[in-house]
């Protein structure tokens, strides 16, 4: 079965050559007793041209060359006459490997994209999904190569967790537990000492607690994997099995987090403009017309880093300017993803690292400023897409922390590992979480979070 790839094929220039390719038929035409069929195998977004003459082949197999098809095709590589593509296959033979007839759902070009989600099973064959999960695919190595370079070491943090992120999120239980005969004790609680980790567990919603033991032991890591969040949320942003890169720093302030996370995503935009030109140039012309413009921009701004504070009075000045938001932006608000649209999108057109919230809308590790009042974390906002990044230095005085513990009424209990960092050793660090599919979502120009991942799973929605 040796073959050679579409994106290979169409580079090669040894004319004359035996070839054979093996793909997926996007469409086929024929005039004249000549038939040209353009096949993709989904190495790349360019199709290779195959033609053939009917009278070299039976009139049966020719009628199984329908769009879907997948075939095997030997012939010759020859220079194409055509305009834009070097060499197509003169073909002497040719296998139906899979038909496809009428009933195939990809059929008719132009499927809305909730359409495609309903047949998500067949939808990576699009041009457009082939394009996004070969994107998808680089983005992952870009990022793993970014860490690997600067000396970051890849760290593993569980998926089940006793753990729950002082409420990142809403959790997905985890249980072995016949749910139809739960044992209660006296005051009506479940007992879990049955149960298979013999206490109650879920699916993590951020590996950052975990990643904080690895920072401060290797140095500088970082997390790649799934995350769950029981959100009812349904919006174009929010999944609730999305892929998380968490990386954490010790020895790092403010500054270094900021630069970390600018250099860090610009090198992934810069990655994907490097690699993955045809995908986006294919996007670029059929999904979003802006695309490449905005990725190249990113790249040539410095991104604004905006305290909170001074993001409430720009955003205070516009409402008395005669903006209108859905939600209210008063000091201690949590900023909705209008608002920080706004700053990135209209008030500055860049980028925007917003700086130091306040501490009653942000989780109890981050550190708190000298004034008391707001702690440090610097979130990534970008066009389209809003957060990208959430991050913080972490609070690393034992007192401090648990000073703000208590302060919410927390239960130490469970923490106490995590405390134990800072009994011992503790030092300085940061770290930032960034939502893999909401870069894929900037790189991309798609606009709905589900449309870039293969299997997306919604509130009511957990097919295939
Ligand atoms: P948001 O306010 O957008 O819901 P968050 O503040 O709850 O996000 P964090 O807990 O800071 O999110 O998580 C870090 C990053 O993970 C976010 O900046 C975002 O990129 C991504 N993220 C968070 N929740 C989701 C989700 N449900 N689906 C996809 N990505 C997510
Ligand atoms: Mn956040």
């Amino acid at each position: 079965m040796k073959r050679t790839k579409v994106i290979d094929a169409l580079k090669r220039t040894d004319f004359g050559s035996e070839i054979t390719v093996m793909g997926w038929v996007r469409s086929k035409r024929g005039s004249k007793g000549i038939f040209f069929i353009a096949l993709n195998d989904g190495s790349t977004i360019k199709n290779i041209q195959i033609v053939g003459e009917d009278q070299n082949f039976d009139e049966e197999t020719v009628k199984l060359i329908t769009t879907g098809a997948c075939l095997r095709v030997v012939g010759t590589l020859v220079e194409s006459p055509a305009a834009g593509q070097a060499s197509e296959v003169q073909a002497r033979q040719i296998e139906v490997l899979g038909t496809c007839d009428n009933t195939y759902p990809l059929q008719k070009k132009g499927a809305s994209w909730e359409y495609l989600r309903t047949v998500a099973h067949m939808r990576p064959r699009t041009n457009t999904f082939g394009a996004v999960l070969r994107i998808r695919h680089n983005m992952a190595m870009a990022i793993h190569t970014y860490f690997h370079q600067h000396g970051f070491f890849y760290f593993h943090t569980p998926l089940i967790t006793a753990s729950d992120c002082e409420g990142a999120g809403n959790m997905f239980q985890v249980t072995t537990k016949n749910l139809y005969d739960l044992r209660r004790d006296d005051e009506g609680k479940i007992d879990y000492s049955d149960d298979f980790f013999g206490q109650q567990v879920a699916l993590t919603v951020s590996g950052q607690l975990e990643g904080e033991l690895g920072a401060t032991a290797l140095g500088q890591i970082y997390t790649f994997g799934p995350t769950f969040r029981a959100e009812n949320s349904n919006t174009p942003r929010h999944l609730a099995e999305f892929w998380m890169i968490e990386p954490e720093m010790a020895f790092y302030d403010k500054q270094d987090l900021m630069d970390l996370e600018e250099d860090f995503i610009k090198y992934c935009v810069r990655w994907a403009l490097d690699n993955c030109r045809d995908d986006l140039e294919f996007l670029n012309k059929m999904v979003d017309k802006t695309l490449l413009e905005r990725l190249e921009g990113v790249l040539k701004e410095s991104f604004v880093r905006l305290p909170y504070t001074e993001g409430i009075e720009i955003l205070q000045q516009a409402i008395k300017d005669g903006k209108k938001f859905e939600f209210p932006c008063e000091w201690g608000d949590d900023l909705a993803s209008e608002h920080e649209r706004y700053l990135v999108e209209e008030h500055f057109k860049k980028p925007v690292i917003m700086t130091d919230y306040p501490k009653e809308i942000k989780a109890f590790y981050m550190k708190l400023n000298d004034d008391g009042r707001t702690m440090q974390g610097t979130d990534v906002l970008f066009p389209q897409i809003g957060e990208i990044i959430g991050g913080s230095v972490r609070e690393e005085n034992y007192d401090k922390l648990m000073a703000e513990i208590n302060r919410r009424g927390m239960e130490t209990e469970k923490l106490e590992w995590y405390l134990d960092t800072r009994r011992w050793g503790s030092c300085p660090h940061a770290g930032f979480g960034l939502g893999f599919e909401r870069l894929i979502l900037f790189v991309t120009g798609m606009q709905n979070i589900r449309d870039v991942i293969p299997f997306p799973r919604t509130p009511k929605n957990c097919e295939f």
